[in-house]
């Protein structure tokens, strides 16, 4: 067992880190602030195939993996989640379902322009009236002539409404299956279909800089072809897609809480308090050092659960363990790092202010806390 990133994973890490520094970290504050899309950041990330990380050459894509894709999310996320959690969307939810199970016509389609980061895409799951119970979809889709037509709506979907959306995919119920279950299928609307409406973004707690909507479809008509991959197959797909998806929030959140520790550190260095820095009393070294631990032990959990899914193993345990333990211990970090840096910690400007409100939604999304601890229990037959 060899956890070691090899020459390539290391200067992927570096070159991603150097980004974040140099090119995120002195802008995104105001994106923040003003709560705008980084427009020219998602481009340059283009431009470094960022978006194309775990997809075959032969789609447009990089030719790496999915461990690929985390350690590029981990690095962003040390120094900024909107932007992280904006690849991580436009990635793991918004190209793969279509990489995944999309005919050759559809990868033909979407994927170059989803890879190179020039189109995002969203990822539409949640309702307003169900997101854990995502089997309570209520969002339908009826097959009339050659066309299905869709009426519902979906809420909190990142990347649903930026200038460069090209498409959402959709869980709708689309029959009833001969158990008398919800039949669920997938099904791409273009941006701009008609009867497809995008509201204002909402008004978040954190990730300002990042994208996301509620969605309307109002006898909403699309291709029968825009079914994506095999009808009735949409639960199975969303749990494939979700399964993965943790492991990349997983990354994002083990991001967060080392971020966490660079500036604790440095402010601890630099922090004059009773005549001394800070950090040189064992009360502030012993928080920054949990804070490590913490950090280390989230991204071992996340390696673990993406090897054994690039090892064609079993991997849902470990990533629901990999997510529910990275996103615990984010929000742990982010509250210690606004304590070290006290009355500051509080003011917008200091990174860990943001990094304080952008951990919290890491326990909400891509299933909550009390789902994953369900996922567990259930693997292990209770
Ligand atoms: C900023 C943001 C971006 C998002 N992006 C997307 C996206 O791109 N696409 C998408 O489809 N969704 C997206 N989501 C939705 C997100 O995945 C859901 O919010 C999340 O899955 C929780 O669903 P919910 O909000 O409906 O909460 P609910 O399911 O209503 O849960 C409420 C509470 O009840 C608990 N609970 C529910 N059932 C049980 C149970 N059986 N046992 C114990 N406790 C339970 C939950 O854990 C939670 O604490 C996003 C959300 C946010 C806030």
């Amino acid at each position: 067992m060899d956890f070691r990133l090899d020459e390539e994973q290391q200067a992927l890490r570096e070159s991603v880190r150097d980004f974040a520094r140099e090119v995120v970290a002195p802008v995104i504050g105001e994106h923040y602030e003003q709560h705008t899309f980084p427009y020219e950041i998602v481009r340059q990330m283009g431009k470094m195939g960022l978006f194309g990380l775990p997809f075959a050459e032969e789609h447009g894509g990089m030719g790496g993996d999915y461990f690929a894709l985390c350690l590029a999310l981990e690095e962003l996320a040390r120094v900024d989640s909107s932007v992280a959690i904006t690849l991580e969307a436009a990635v793991s939810l918004g190209a793969m379902p279509i990489y995944r199970f999309g005919t050759a016509e559809q990868k033909a389609q979407w994927l170059p322009k989803l890879l190179s980061g020039e189109a995002l895409a969203g990822f539409g799951l949640t309702e307003p009236g169900t997101g854990s119970d995502a089997g309570g979809t209520r969002t339908r889709a009826v097959l009339d002539g050659d066309e299905w037509v869709i009426n519902g709506s979906k809420a909190f979907i990142t990347n649903s409404g930026t200038d460069i959306t090209a498409l959402v995919t959709v869980t709708a119920v689309t029959g009833t299956k001969p158990d008398g279950s919800k039949e669920l299928s997938t099904i791409i609307v273009p941006s701009g279909t008609p009867g497809f409406t995008v509201a204002p973004g909402y008004s978040k707690v954190g990730w300002n800089a990042s994208d996301t909507h509620e969605l309307t479809f109002d006898d909403c008509r699309v291709p029968a072809a825009n079914l994506l991959g095999e009808r009735g197959r949409g639960f199975a797909q969303f749990l494939r897609i979700l399964d993965e998806g943790r492991i990349a929030i997983a990354a994002l959140a083990v991001g967060l809480a080392q971020g966490c520790v660079d500036e604790s550190v440095k402010y601890a260095k630099e922090r004059q308090a009773f005549g001394q820095p800070i950090g040189n009393y064992q009360a502030i070294q012993f928080k920054i050092a949990d804070m490590e631990m913490k950090a280390h032990t989230a991204r071992l959990a996340y390696y673990d659960a993406a090897a054994r899914m690039l090892a064609g193993e079993p991997f849902k345990r470990q990533a629901a363990i990999a997510k529910l333990h990275a996103s615990t211990i984010a929000v742990d970090n982010a509250r210690e790092a606004t304590q070290i840096h006290g009355g500051y910690g509080f003011m917008n400007e200091y990174p860990v202010a943001r990094f304080w409100r952008d951990s919290k939604i890491l326990e909400i999304g891509e299933g909550t806390s009390e789902v994953q601890r369900m996922i567990i229990a259930r693997d292990l037959g209770m």
